[in-house]
């Protein structure tokens, strides 16, 4: 029997607590700040690792960004990913929902031979958690959205707890996709010496070119995105002050306070 092959789609985002907002052109100013594994992502890659633990087999991980990205994709392979691949191409820039969930799948056709797929339930930047289903759906495959639980998992199915509204119990029949929410895991962090390894790990790059056997390259990036995004707003921050009063007054200047602005009568 061939061993297991889970593929864990990963995005690399900015930390969000550091991270500026360009308000003029409505985006995200991405040199701002450090650039991280998006945090659901690390669930996902947590849940391939106890499922490889349990049943053997290999974990691929892919992203589809910058070549910053690529530090990522180290950190994913410290922390017990097999396999690394960069789909990194200017002609991928601008992808709106749709062409990054085809140029995902279509890198997933070419990987080959997979059994399941696992996805963070959303990005902390992007937040649409629309990823996952859509690539399930153009690789035609079953796939259950907000997994917080997996209570069976063997070579030819898993059973779920999926948090969509109330719980479910759900039996996903594979090759499927789940994406899984925090609750499912505690990510485990990668030691020393697993970073050491890593950093000297090949990882591999695929551009749009390399994707040409198994996609139509016009429908990735800004090409293959059908969205229009009319405007982007920022909403301001509201500065509110704050007053203490102290000592022996602090009722009466209240109550002064209070009556002045006509709150009592
Ligand atoms: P979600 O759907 O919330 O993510 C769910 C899960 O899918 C993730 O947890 C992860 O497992 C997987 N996933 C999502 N994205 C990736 C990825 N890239 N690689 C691997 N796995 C992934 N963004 C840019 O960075 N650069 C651009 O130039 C750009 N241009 C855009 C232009 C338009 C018109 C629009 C509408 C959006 C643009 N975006 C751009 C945003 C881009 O569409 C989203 O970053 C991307 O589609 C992922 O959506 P999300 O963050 O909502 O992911």
């Amino acid at each position: 029997m061939n061993e297991m092959h889970i593929i864990v789609l990963i995005k690399e985002v900015p930390d969000m607590n550091k991270v500026k907002f360009d308000a003029e052109r409505g985006v995200i100013d991405r040199s701002s700040a450090p650039g991280e594994i998006n945090p659901f992502d690390l669930n996902a890659l947590e849940t391939a690792l106890q499922i490889k633990e349990k049943l053997g087999g290999k974990i691929t991980v892919i992203s589809m960004g910058p070549p910053q990205a690529e530090r990522s994709l180290r950190d994913a392979l410290a922390r017990g990913a097999d396999r690394a691949i960069l789909l990194t191409d200017k002609r991928m820039a601008g992808a709106d929902t749709l062409a990054t969930s085809y140029t995902l799948a279509s890198a997933v056709k070419k990987v080959g031979n997979f059994d399941l797929i696992i996805c963070g339930e959303k990005t902390v930047d992007g937040d649409t958690g629309q990823v996952g289903p859509e690539v399930a759906e153009l690789l035609k495959i079953p796939h259950v959205s907000y997994v917080s639980e997996i209570r069976e998992v063997s070579r030819d199915r898993l059973i779920v707890v999926s948090e969509l509204g109330d719980a479910y119990l759900i039996e996903l029949k594979l090759p499927g996709l789940i994406t899984v929410t925090k609750d499912i895991n505690e990510p485990r962090l990668p030691t020393f010496k697993d970073k050491m390894r890593a950093r000297k790990a090949v990882i591999d790059k695929w551009t749009a070119e390399d994707l040409s056997d198994v996609a139509d390259i016009n429908k990735f990036g800004f090409s293959g995105s059908p969205t229009m995004v009319v405007k982007v707003i920022i909403p301001q921050e509201r500065v509110k002050s704050c007053q203490i009063f102290k000592g022996e007054n602090a009722v009466k200047d209240l109550v002064d306070i209070f009556e002045k602005k006509g709150v009592l009568k």
